[in-house]
């Protein structure tokens, strides 16, 4: 069975993110587009509204939502700002390790403190010299005693200086690649760690970037997640988990551009006409809607398949690559129906089209998902014609 409809929770909660999107975030977006500054007061409200760190289970004091429903609520938030979103889903992210391979004290030790407090968790994988091969992570670890330690720089860190907690990737010998990585659980007061200025940036500009380093930061043995060598698996099963609701952050950015859009060609006047009565705008806006709805059925399947089978590697690669590179052509065309107005920040438009571009590059970028997929249809993928039938060989039936 087929079924596309949310049940009276999911609607519920959909509402809920909806009407915190519209009362504390679009209102306040502009500001915090301009002075780059962290929206606190506004991820305070979202973390007392019960709208952040959702997929916490309900055994450690979260609300336990599922990824499908955490596609709801990013989908409702990044239509009203894609940097607030960011700094709010940074924490699912920087706790999805913990959830895929946390032990039971690690989980009972990390988990509850997001939830009754507002605290940060990031996660820090990429690096200066290193994004989308995770597997060449240079910063380096050594077993010493009962501790690990912890030598190198992460880049890109989104919330880091804000951060309580990470999760680090790190590698027992770089040559090694894959085999050899690690993650663990940081402590942002243990010794040793620093994290450097805000990165000043083109989009998401209401969500902090910064370096963080690493100086012979002793980790105690149990903050290790799974095991040493299974850093790589974890970051991959990771990414399953939260590239659905990458796919969805680009179909709420993506709504709300079309929103923007089709509210300004009831207004727009052009040789005499309104922009919505000439068919090239509406061939435009016909477009944005499909690959709206395109993207939202995408994300919904990965999300259910994550839900459902715990892996939905391929599905999210899917919805991801497809979700993000269309709300850049969404936020593009409907830059281009708002003309001159489209391009000056008296109107949302070019700060959506900035806003669009990070989702290609985070959380791997367009290419690592074609990657991906490109393998899975060579090596992984299950022909439905088993033996190729002979094309071409025979004459009209006589049946
Ligand atoms: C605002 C922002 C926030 C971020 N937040 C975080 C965070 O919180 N935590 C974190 O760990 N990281 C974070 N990142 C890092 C992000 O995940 C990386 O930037 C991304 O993975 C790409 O890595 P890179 O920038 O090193 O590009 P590179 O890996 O150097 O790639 C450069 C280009 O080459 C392409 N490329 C690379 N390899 C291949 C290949 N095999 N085939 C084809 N093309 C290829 C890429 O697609 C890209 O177009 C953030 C980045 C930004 C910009």
């Amino acid at each position: 069975m087929v079924d596309f409809s949310l049940t009276d929770e999911q609607i519920e909660l959909q509402k809920k993110a909806r009407d915190f999107a519209q009362e504390y975030m679009i209102p306040y977006a502009h500001h915090y587009d301009k002075t780059g500054d962290f929206p606190l007061p506004i991820i305070r409200k979202c973390w007392e509204q019960g709208l952040m760190n959702l997929g916490i289970p309900k055994d450690y004091g979260g609300p336990g939502w599922g990824a499908l429903e955490q596609c709801l609520v990013v989908e409702e938030m990044a239509a009203g700002c894609a940097g607030m979103t960011t700094s709010i889903y940074v924490n699912s992210l920087g706790a999805e390790p913990i959830l895929v391979a946390g032990s039971d004290e690690q989980k009972e030790k990390y988990l509850p403190p997001l939830v009754e407090d507002l605290k940060f968790i990031s996660f820090a994988c990429s690096e200066p010299y290193m994004g989308s091969d995770v597997a060449g992570i240079r910063t380096r670890v050594k077993k010493e005693g009962s501790n690990y330690v912890l030598n190198g720089s992460k880049f890109w860190i989104t919330n880091a200086p804000y951060a309580d907690y990470f999760t680090v990737f790190a590698s027992l010998d770089p040559s090694k690649r894959h085999k050899a990585l690690c993650a663990f659980i940081v402590e942002a007061d243990m010794p040793g760690v620093k994290t450097g200025p805000p990165v000043e940036k083109m989009g998401h500009r209401a969500s902090v970037t910064s370096s963080v380093i690493l100086r012979d930061v002793k980790v105690p043995e149990e903050n290790i997640l799974g095991s040493e060598g299974m850093g790589f698996l974890i970051a991959m099963q990771t990414f399953a988990m939260t590239r659905p609701a990458i796919a969805a952050f680009a179909t709420g950015l993506a709504r709300a551009a079309m929103e923007y859009a089709r509210e300004y060609t009831e207004k727009r006047e052009a040789f005499t006409k309104k922009l919505r009565e000439f068919q090239a705008i509406q061939f435009k806006l016909a477009e944005m809607y499909m690959k709206i709805e395109a993207s939202r059925a995408l994300y919904l399947k990965a999300a259910w398949t994550a839900d459902t089978t715990g892996d939905s590697t391929v599905p999210a690669s899917v919805a991801k690559a497809y979700a993000t590179d269309a709300a850049m052509e969404v936020a593009s065309e409907a830059l281009q129906i708002h003309g001159g107005y489209g391009y000056i920040d008296q109107y949302p438009l070019e700060k959506l089209f900035r806003d669009a571009k990070l989702y290609q590059i985070y959380e791997g970028t367009s290419e690592i998902q074609r990657l991906i997929l490109g393998r899975h249809v060579l090596d992984g993928y299950d022909p439905a014609m088993e033996d190729i039938p002979k094309w071409g060989l025979k004459d009209a039936p006589d049946f």
